[in-house]
């Protein structure tokens, strides 16, 4: 019952796109933040990890350094989109 089966890519890119977000220029709101989101994780491969809560998130710190540069090239892609194309109008 305590293991867990999880999408740490998830995570990893949420995390990083908060971290990136107010550097990129790009329209901060809900609907834009999750519009990245979603694109950058359909280009990535989910990364699917078994484990107890809590030692889940030290999983996570160690791995997201393998992807790390692929994860921010991605959410640098989906920035560059999202700008030109966001899902309500530029106020
Ligand atoms: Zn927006």
């Amino acid at each position: 019952m305590s293991k867990l089966v999880k999408n740490i890519m998830e995570r990893m890119v949420e995390d990083k796109l908060d971290q990136m977000l107010p550097s990129l220029g790009c329209c901060t709101c809900d609907v834009c933040r999750t519009d990245i989101l979603c694109y950058a994780l359909n280009r990535l491969k989910p990364k699917y990890v078994s484990s107890e809560q809590g030692e889940l998130l030290s999983r996570v710190d160690s791995i997201s350094i393998t992807y790390e540069a692929a994860i921010m090239t991605e959410i640098a892609s989906a920035v560059e989109i999202v700008k030109k194309n966001p899902h309500h109008r530029n106020k």
